[in-house]
């Protein structure tokens, strides 16, 4: 069994080795988010030309709480370092900036594709599809070595299908074994529901797919989260205060950060209470 803690160490964010891609390939929509319209490929206004943002220490004041919970799970700094061999010509030539972003778009799905990935490698409960996890794996994290060519010419909706029907099984095969309390009945499955908002403190949630779901803003205080599938679960602004999400499934550290936790959270192993939340 992998060690999925040392591994997913390796998929994190190390801005010092990147080139600022995050704050000039993609575009943001004037929101509760961002405080402003960028279309892709611009660099955002507070990008100094040391690739720092200018108002990092003040990002929800200006309004720009989107950028405090953006997670690259390192495709920047291999993007940079690696694709481009720590030479990528964003700013002085728009020749090799489109392919730069371009790059960069393609390593950060790879990216997270392996954070899953490796959180499912080390699951007993996906055993029967460990061959298979191991092969898209290695498929993947080979990818992420790739030049500028190869990269463009990734077919990414492929390996994105490929990946998300085994992580779907992975899913089915780790929820079977939670059984309802007792005297409860069997748990509904709860994926793409909108439940910005609800209530959720007396819910049993363990082993209930919460994939996609709306949970902005939820009441999740004191809730049990276990084998709970978060993947692409909108946590922001959820309370998760006491909530013991240390055996949920596919969680983030842009779930975490985008939600309200506190010393008391429990969280898997590998991922850190933000600092707002106190120390554990
Ligand atoms: S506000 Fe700062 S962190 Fe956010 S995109 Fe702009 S430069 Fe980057």
């Amino acid at each position: 069994m992998p060690d999925a803690v040392a591994a997913r160490a390796r998929l994190r964010a190390d801005c010092t080795r990147c080139a600022g891609l995050c704050c000039v390939a993609p575009a943001f929509a004037a929101s509760a988010d961002f405080a402003i319209d960028k279309p892709a490929g611009h660099a955002c206004p507070n990008l100094r030309d040391d690739d720092r943002c200018a108002i990092h220490a003040q990002l929800r004041e200006r309004g720009f709480p989107g950028c405090t919970v953006f997670d690259c799970f390192g495709a920047g700094q291999q993007t940079v370092q690696v694709t481009f061999a720590g030479a990528p010509h964003w700013r002085d030539s728009p020749a090799q900036a489109a392919s730069v972003f371009a790059a960069f778009g393609v390593q950060r799905l790879l990216h997270e594709l392996l954070w899953y990935l490796t959180e499912a490698l080390a699951l007993d409960a996906a055993a029967p599809l460990h061959r298979d996890l191991a092969a898209v794996h290695e498929r993947t994290a080979r990818l992420t070595t790739a030049g500028p060519d190869e990269l463009a010419a990734v077919d990414a909706d492929a390996i994105q299908a490929e990946a998300g029907a085994l992580l779907l099984s992975v899913s089915e095969l780790a929820r079977a074994g939670v059984r309802p309390r007792a005297g409860g009945r069997r748990r509904a499955d709860r994926r793409n529901a909108d439940l910005a908002g609800a209530d959720l403190r007396r819910v049993d949630l363990r082993g209930v797919s919460l994939r996609g779901a709306l949970l902005i803003g939820a009441d999740l205080r004191g809730a049990d989260l276990h084998l709970t599938d978060l993947l692409g679960t909108d946590l922001r602004g959820a309370d998760v205060r006491g909530t013991d999400l240390s055996g949920a499934l596919f969680l983030t550290r842009r779930q975490v950060a985008g939600a309200r936790g506190d010393a008391t959270t429990l969280l898997p192993a590998g991922l850190e209470h933000p600092a707002p939340w106190g120390a554990a």
